[in-house]
């Protein structure tokens, strides 16, 4: 096998992969803020989070993966202004603010299993952390921090390099963060907020800097550091924290382990971090607040299966930025379905006779080039048309392929791929019928009868796709 080369943001360049435990592969993985449903670009980071995992998997390393749920500490602002997202979610919806991270939790679980994301060998609550984030930041205190009204702030000037891993210049990005009295540096940023004397809180624990809830960078650092051990392997995240979140994270590890300089990338805490690019949409950043909010569900209300979804995000680079279009889903949705359509044709000629995998060695190269998919996705297609290798061996190939794709291609089937639109009132077994007393008319030449059969059927959304090279026959519109 090839060795895996991945991109680490801090360094700014393509690395071998080479694991801090032999034969382990730690990973960490920044989750959801619960306070609302993800959009699809969210899951993005997810699905590319878990081809990741999936290729260490298919390496032979044993992964252990650890995904956060922020159900507290993330504000408005990612640093320090604007309320807590989820206090305000509660008071908006007259719900306690468990009650709201359990359900968006639960719902970004749905859209995890909808994706064929591998569940992680663990899902890391923050509020579950308290107590060893309150630890974390005594020991840091003395050295790295100072107290204001509001809160402890962590001093960026302490430790060497803040900031090294971040992108856009720094100036730009403060100066829309409005100003908290007392800072002494504008990058510097709270690791424990008190509860103002005049407020009361839904979350809120005793600490020694009095009232209040950590600050989400600590969080992330107590999580990774506390489940995974400094160093660890690889954390990733989509670009976005690349500029405030992570290098504050590290700022903290650094304090932590009493590391320094960010020459050595494991002193961040972590000897690889890798960002996914954003999904967007033509109008531009995607938000759960404005215009259309592309949610999991709304792909699959109009009749996109989620996997769909997944094929799209499979065909671009991770470290590019992808345009999300209904045209796109649906060349998404029509490549899967002829993957599927494939493996069904193999699996009825593969007479179980004996089975040696063919060496796809290109589709090695490609997913250990910094997990280029959409090269691995024409390396898949490469299979089905090979001259030499019988059903049965490229069954077997497929199985691989698909075991770091994760496009379930050898469970799916055709009528899993037909979802029914949410806005469809017409049944299977009706449009099936109609369609049966279609090819009855054409067959005794009476096209006049099949043609009013098809406009009928067009009436209520279902375009019949004559001599459709998929073979599909109908779809629902
Ligand atoms: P949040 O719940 O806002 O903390 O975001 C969850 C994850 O989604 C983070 O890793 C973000 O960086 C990532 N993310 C947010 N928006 C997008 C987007 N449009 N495309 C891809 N990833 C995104
Ligand atoms: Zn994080």
């Amino acid at each position: 096998m090839t060795d895996l080369r991945l991109f680490n943001s801090l360094t700014r360049e393509i690395e071998t992969f080479k694991p801090v435990r032999e034969g382990e592969a730690r990973v960490y993985t920044c989750g959801p803020t619960v306070y609302n449903y993800p959009h699809i670009g969210n899951m993005r980071a997810y699905v590319f989070a878990d081809v990741l995992g999936r290729t260490l998997s298919y390496k032979g390393y044993k992964l252990t993966h650890v995904i956060n749920i922020t159900d507290v500490g993330h504000l408005t602002d990612d640093a320090d202004a604007g309320e807590d997202k989820l206090e305000k979610a509660a008071a908006e919806n007259a719900q306690s603010i468990w009650q709201i991270a359990r359900h968006y939790t639960e719902a970004y679980w749905a859209d995890i299993r909808a994706l064929n994301i591998r569940e992680p060998a663990k899902w890391s609550i923050a509020t579950d952390y308290v107590p060893q984030m309150i630890k974390f930041a005594q020991g840091i205190a003395g050295k790295h921090c100072y107290e204001l009204d509001s809160g402890l702030y962590f001093d960026v000037t302490t430790v060497s390099d803040y900031g090294r891993l971040a992108r856009a210049h720094t100036d730009e990005g403060e100066s829309r963060i409005a100003p908290v009295d007392g800072k002494r540096n504008a990058a510097d940023f709270a690791i424990w907020r008190k509860t103002p004397p005049d407020e009361t809180r839904q979350m809120e624990w005793d600490s020694p800097w009095g009232k209040g809830a950590p600050g989400w960078h600590l969080e992330c650092s107590v999580m990774s550091g506390d489940l995974l051990g400094f160093p660890f392997d690889i954390h990733t995240g989509g670009i976005d924290h690349r500029e405030i979140h992570h290098p504050n994270e590290i700022a903290q590890n650094q304090a932590h382990c009493c590391t320094n300089g960010l020459d050595v990338a494991a002193n961040s805490g972590a000897n690889i971090w890798m960002h996914n690019n954003f999904l967007v949409e033509r109008s531009g950043k995607m938000s759960k607040s404005s215009g259309e909010f592309l949610r999991l569900q709304l792909l699959i209300d109009r009749g996109y299966h989620p996997l769909a979804y997944r094929m799209m995000c499979l065909q671009a680079h991770y470290r590019s930025e992808l345009e999300f279009s209904w045209e796109g889903l649906e060349a998404a949705l029509v490549r899967l379905k002829r993957l599927v359509m494939g493996v069904e044709r193999l699996k009825a000629e593969a007479a179980g006779g004996p089975t040696h995998a063919p060496v796809v060695a290109f589709f090695d190269d490609a997913i250990s080039d910094d997990l280029n998919t959409s090269v691995v996705l024409t390396a898949l297609e490469a299979i089905f048309v090979m001259k030499k290798a019988s059903a049965e061996n490229k069954l077997v190939t497929i199985t691989e392929v698909d075991s770091v794709l994760g496009l379930s291609l050898l469970k799916l089937t055709r009528a899993d791929l037909r979802i029914r639109p949410k806005a469809a009132t017409i049944s299977e077994e009706h449009i099936e019928a109609s369609l049966a007393m279609r090819k009855e008319a054409r067959a005794a030449q009476n096209y006049a009868m099949s043609d009013r059969l098809r406009d009928e059927l067009a009436a209520k959304g279902v375009e019949v796709m004559d001599g459709d090279p998929l073979g599909w026959d109908w779809k629902l519109v």
